[in-house]
């Protein structure tokens, strides 16, 4: 497994990494960065979710010399929610080091842009059209721009900015190494970057590496006029933190809104309508927190990178499989959890199957959480019960090294092979005699190595598993997994919507632990 030291990223790139919790590189990282800090030009094909921001944006920092004041690295984005997005990323990952990052974009005064700039920028973060304005009034020279990245170059394709695109590329000197990021390539961008790239490395990160894995998916077969109070009740019944709904258009996506907030619902619109400045404060709603519901189509959610979704509803079904998988890795984003539901008519009923071939993945009928519940296949016991014997057989053939004690149960580990994570489980003398806990234990395989911290389990069980808070009782996390005592009644449930899920990157496997 390659880490993020592996890829030579320096230490305050990677202290500022450690801190944001990134533990290993995505796969684009893994590719994409060695390729970059070795001075290739890149053509990424990723999506939003894939971790691609960083994926560009470290060899980028790296690159930079702080001591130079000219503007040493551009990224061009299509959308000023990206352009806001990236710079934040970016902001981020250079914690340690020197370098001014400004972002520019459309519908904010320019006038504070230029004086940015004056003040000096290592990195320009920006749209194309306010990039170009500015240059044309000189407030920005990219005879330095040595790393140009452009950052959904398909959206800028789509949006008409391509060959604007083409003339900042002719205004950036001839030896610099440029990155293009796109989630297709269509045959304009195919030639934009026989054009302007040099012998680039081109990296494919497909659908089915994006996090769907970690997404629990559903759909509701449900006639065209009943899908709005199809829609209400299981709003009521999957009670999402946060929830985006899908449309196709955008009139739906305003009618939807109005129907919702009649009812009283958290809820905001999305889409191309509503003018910039809109758009921008329903965002920053979205992501204070303020705003549970935002109904969305797809054009306005691309490339926003929204976490704590705990759930994407497709309310028309995705015109593409493509489209499918953009929309539902809202939720999931690495290392979360989520759940995506679909609607579909009758007649769309086809839809889904087509869906599961092209991402080779599976989408059952939604259920209510107790049906869920009801239908949760036993076998996780069984496996328990064939793990515990593997687990024998390896102690019995191997000498066990003690190493943690927890609470009222002694826990050994063996060092027999540390990736199959083998534990073993000793129960503590009288522990069965103790006073009878009102709580149940669960054993999680994972902790402090694998950098998972209280925090991050408390939230999995609140936000992956929707467990009240009060269902949660104590959670220790020991060197090499951890135990998290629930309300007995929410056990199973913490157990169904959590193992096999992924938290902070890594699969974590959950069962009840004995006794
Ligand atoms: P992006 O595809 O760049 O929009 O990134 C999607 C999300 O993944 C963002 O919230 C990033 O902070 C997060 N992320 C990116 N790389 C990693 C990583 N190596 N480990 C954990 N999270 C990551």
């Amino acid at each position: 497994m390659t880490t993020f030291k592996d890829l030579g990223l320096s230490p305050d790139i990677q202290q500022a990494l450690d801190e944001l919790g990134y533990e290993d590189p995505t796969p684009i990282q893994e590719q994409a960065i060695p390729a970059l800090l070795g001075g290739h030009d890149v053509i990424g094909q990723a999506q939003t979710g894939t971790g691609k921001t960083a994926a560009f944006g470290l060899p980028l920092l790296q690159y930079l010399d702080p001591a130079n004041e000219e503007v040493q690295a551009i990224v061009m984005t299509p959308t000023r929610e990206l352009c806001i997005q990236v710079t934040q990323a970016l902001r981020t990952y250079a914690e340690h080091l020197d370098i001014e990052i400004v972002a520019v974009f459309g519908g904010a005064p320019i006038r504070s842009q230029q004086s940015q700039l004056r003040s000096g920028a290592h990195v320009v973060v920006a749209t194309v059209g306010r990039m170009m304005d500015l240059m044309s009034r000189r407030s920005l020279v990219l005879t330095s721009a040595r790393y140009v990245v452009l950052d959904e170059a398909d959206e800028m394709l789509d949006l008409g900015f391509i060959e604007d695109v083409e003339k900042i590329l002719r205004m950036c000197p001839s030896g610099r190494q440029t990155a293009l990021f796109s989630a297709t390539m269509p045959p304009p961008i195919q030639k934009l970057a026989e054009g302007y790239m040099y012998d680039p490395t081109t990296i494919s990160i497909t659908p089915k590496t994006l996090t769907v894995d970690a997404i629990s998916q559903a759909f509701v077969e449900v006639p065209a006029k009943e899908k709005a109070a199809r829609l209400i009740e299981l709003l009521k019944t999957e009670e999402p933190e946060q929830a985006i709904i899908f449309t196709r258009t955008k009139i739906g996506a305003s009618k939807l809104e109005r129907l919702l907030k009649d009812k009283g619902l958290d809820v905001k619109a999305l889409h191309g309508d509503l003018s910039q400045g809109v758009r921008d404060g329903v965002m920053i709603a979205f992501k204070d927190h303020r705003v549970r519901l935002l109904v969305a189509t797809d054009i306005a959610a691309r490339g926003l990178d929204i976490e704590h979704v705990t759930h994407v509803i497709n309310y028309d079904v995705p015109n593409s499989s493509e489209t499918y998988v953009h929309r539902i890795g809202r939720t999931g984003r690495v290392g979360r959890t989520g759940r995506a539901i679909t609607f579909v008519t009758p007649d769309q009923r086809d839809e889904i199957g087509r869906i599961e071939r092209d991402v080779k993945t599976s989408i059952g009928e939604w259920e209510t959480p107790e049906e869920r519940l009801e239908h949760a296949p036993p076998p996780r016991r069984r496996e328990r019960s064939e793990r515990r014997r593997e687990v024998e057989k390896v102690e019995q053939a191997a000498p066990v090294a003690p190493v943690e004690t927890s609470g009222n149960g002694a826990v050994a580990e063996t060092d027999v092979d540390a990736d199959a994570e083998v534990e073993i489980e000793v129960e503590a003398p009288g522990a069965e005699d103790g006073p009878k806990r009102d709580t149940v234990k669960l054993f999680v395989n994972r902790g402090e190595r694998s950098g998972i911290e209280e925090e991050d389990l408390r939230w999995a069980l609140r936000e992956g598993a929707v467990l009240p808070e009060e269902a949660i009782h104590d959670v220790r996390v020991l060197h090499r997994f951890s135990f998290v005592e629930v309300a007995p009644d929410q056990a199973e449930r913490a157990v169904e919507f959590l193992d096999g899920t992924k938290l902070k990157g890594k699969e974590i496997r959950l069962e009840i632990a004995k006794s």
